[in-house]
């Protein structure tokens, strides 16, 4: 059976290209062009998954992600077209599932909706209390994984909700596992373009990203705290 995939996108040309190539792909598509009409389209039948324009003239895609999010937890992929967008939607506690920034090529958009949908089936089959999947890209190891081209880190193949500083300091412990990084050297490392930041940033910033390893399924002793000279990321948790 075909799933089912509700588009939100004001605009002809990219709504034409998305339809043109998820249909070719086998999906059952109902595109809408408003806010209004994508929660009218989701209440009278559910997708599989909805991909979201940002900007649409009567709204915006993250009411409509929130208004959906109340009921449902479809996966939800968000079409961005500038860097703050794609900041609230990793940042904000929206429960987007990806984002495509724009421009995009449609195979790209494709590919990400077959991965997301496929990650939910496994989820789903795999039901609760299973052992978490072990990681295929650090064996034995970390359970993180760094896309340094998206900018993006996942926990047990599960993309983290990081602002833009927490993606910098869990990157750059992630790049060197068991250095030691003194708070000077992760200032300069990730504050670089904020040098009035004060050293309890960087401690905040641990703690804030130990909580959401914690909510990842991970432990937050990855992170490691060495008295008077930093941080480490440890390989032996
Ligand atoms: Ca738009």
């Amino acid at each position: 059976m075909a799933q089912r995939i509700l588009l939100l996108e004001d605009e002809p040309a990219i709504a034409d290209t998305l339809l043109y190539t998820l249909r070719n792909e086998g999906f059952e598509v109902t595109h809408v062009r408003l806010a209004s009409e994508a929660l009218a389209a989701f209440r009278a039948q559910a997708p599989d998954l909805a991909i979201l324009d940002v900007g649409v003239p009567d709204g915006n895609g993250f009411d409509v992600c929130r208004a959906i999010r109340k009921t449902s937890e479809l996966p939800i992929v968000f079409l961005t077209a500038r860097s703050e967008e794609i900041d609230r939607v990793l940042g904000l506690e929206l429960g987007a599932d990806d984002y495509v920034s724009k421009p995009f090529s449609p195979r790209e958009v494709c590919a990400r909706v077959r991965a997301i949908l496929r990650r939910y089936a496994n989820g789903l089959s795999a039901g609760s209390g299973a052992a978490p999947a072990a990681t295929v890209d650090s064996p034995g190891a970390l359970p993180l994984r760094l896309d340094e081209a998206a900018q993006r880190i996942s926990c047990r193949g599960e993309l983290l909700s990081l602002t833009r500083y927490e993606y910098l300091l869990l990157a750059a412990l992630l790049k060197r596992p068991q250095r030691i990084f003194s708070r000077t050297e992760l200032m300069s490392l990730v504050w670089a373009d904020a040098p009035d930041t004060a050293d309890r940033t960087v401690d905040s910033h641990v703690k804030l990203l130990r909580a959401k390893l914690r909510e990842a399924g991970a432990s937050a002793e990855l992170i490691q705290t060495h008295r008077n000279m930093g941080y480490s990321l440890t390989l032996s948790v």
